[in-house]
């Protein structure tokens, strides 16, 4: 009799289980689609706050919009931890165009975060277009020197994950200044990171390294059609000019703040999960989708626990990180408050990689928390999230180091992601309300699988 019994009960038990969940995510998904703020929210931080890059007046009225609207969820406890970040600021628009002959055809431009300024005339010089820092390197000093250096390899594009394309190039605009001014370049331009032709130049961060200050060379982005027709111009005549003028200025850092909310574990309280994005942007627009997006996803998880009434085992905090975009230094300071207060974390979540339709997730965990995951792969499969690999999860989180700790990257569609990455259309109007919101059900679902079966 127990033989026959004993797995019929467990097989019951299982399934009784699976419905719950079942019941559970339906519940999730229902919520964040019809009743979250989470597109409202969007809305304000785009509309109302705008841009929000480190050090600027826009960061900290982020930082004030969305503690006031932590605070009216009913959590146990909102808070701000102070973080000292860089402060640049790009000045007046930039200009820039080719001088072909007596020919000036103007090109979109933009200064990269933490460029030093052009002198007040512009800078002029003769282009070398180069596809990488070793074609340059190979170059050499005698043609290199006294030239505008143009970095010149597009994206990719037959890599179905755009961000990998991203991550093969984007070192010609991070290192492209330092390594052209160790051969006597005046100036760099990158052609921007964006997979289609238009005519937004992209912003991002770059680094003059360990050069001194003397070294440092203004450097631009070029938008992709301005690269196509520069490239296009220096085959005819190769010995053309360039011309750009930006005012762009570095500060003192100044005192910003991560932003943090929180509903205390009912039965684990020490044990701590995040989730959440960055709130600072670029400065060229609001950035709804980088990081605007990730911001409201995990302000959403935490309203949604609470509107469902659903009490946590664990700690479930929104992380709202400032300063990833140039620095860094939110992610890194929370880590050191961390270690600082002794606090224990299981998991962190972030939502950096747009507000697109969900595909499904990274994660950097061992094997046994994977195999969890990949358990609940068919609780999933109604609202089409298939997607389950290991990879990279998240900058803000990845300096959290704890020994047993499970980091996931919600990972929505990317095609669409780097025709507005750091670039002056990352506006509102360009994020949709149900991507953003399943974004957010489906941040909300992993959370709460994991807060219920726990971390092994
Ligand atoms: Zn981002």
């Amino acid at each position: 009799m127990k033989k026959f019994f004993l797995p019929l009960l467990f097989s019951s038990l299982f399934s009784f289980a699976q419905n719950d969940d079942e019941v559970m995510l339906k519940k999730i998904y229902d919520f964040s689609l019809t009743n979250s703020k989470c597109y409202s929210w969007l809305d304000d931080l785009s509309n109302k706050v705008g841009q929000r890059l480190s050090g600027s007046e826009g960061a900290e009225k982020g930082v004030i919009y969305t503690k006031a609207e932590l605070e009216t969820l009913g959590l146990d406890r909102v808070f701000l931890q102070e973080v000292m970040v860089p402060k640049w600021v790009r000045g007046e628009k930039e200009s820039a165009y080719i001088l072909d002959g007596k020919q000036k055809t103007v090109v979109p431009i933009c200064a990269l975060g933490s460029s030093i300024a052009t002198s007040k005339k512009g800078l002029t010089a003769e282009i070398i277009e180069v596809k990488s820092i070793e074609e340059l390197r190979n170059l050499g000093e005698n043609i290199v020197k006294g030239k505008i250096v143009f970095y010149n390899r597009p994206m990719e594009p037959t890599n179905i994950e755009s961000f990998t394309s991203y991550g093969k190039c984007v070192d010609q605009r991070f290192y492209g200044a330092m390594e052209a001014s160790k051969l006597g370049a005046v100036g760099t331009l990158v052609r921007s990171m964006n997979l289609r032709l238009d005519d937004f130049p992209h912003t991002g961060t770059q680094s003059y390294g360990d050069l001194p200050k003397e070294k440092y060379i203004p450097t631009a982005a070029i938008s992709t059609n301005g690269a196509e027709l520069l490239s296009k111009k220096l085959k005819s005549n190769p010995s053309l000019k360039f011309y750009f003028k930006m005012s762009c200025q570095t500060f003192d850092d100044v005192m910003s703040h991560n932003v943090i909310g929180e509903i205390k574990g009912s039965e684990n309280p020490e044990k701590i999960m995040i989730v959440g994005g960055h709130l600072d942007s670029w400065d060229l627009a609001d950035g709804s989708q980088d990081d605007g997006a990730g911001c409201v996803q995990g302000m959403t998880v935490l309203e949604t626990f609470k509107k469902l009434n659903y009490k946590p085992k664990n700690t479930i905090r929104v992380v709202l990180f400032m300063n990833e975009e140039n620095g860094g230094r939110g992610g890194m300071k929370y880590e050191e408050l961390s270690k600082l207060n002794n606090e224990n974390h299981i998991f962190a979540l972030e939502s950096d990689s747009g507000g697109f339709t969900p595909r499904g997730f990274s994660f950097e965990c061992d094997e046994n928390n994977f195999s969890k995951v990949l358990s609940w792969k068919t609780l999933f499969e109604p609202y089409l999230i298939h997607s389950f690999i290991k990879g990279h999860t998240g900058s803000d989180i990845h300096p959290l180091t704890s020994a047993k700790m499970v980091k996931v990257g919600l990972k929505p569609d990317s095609q669409r992601y780097f025709d507005y990455h750091h670039a002056a259309n990352d506006t509102f109007d360009c994020v949709n309300k149900r991507e953003l919101e399943l974004g957010a059900a489906t941040m909300t679902s992993i959370i709460y699988l994991f807060d219920k079966y726990g971390i092994d």
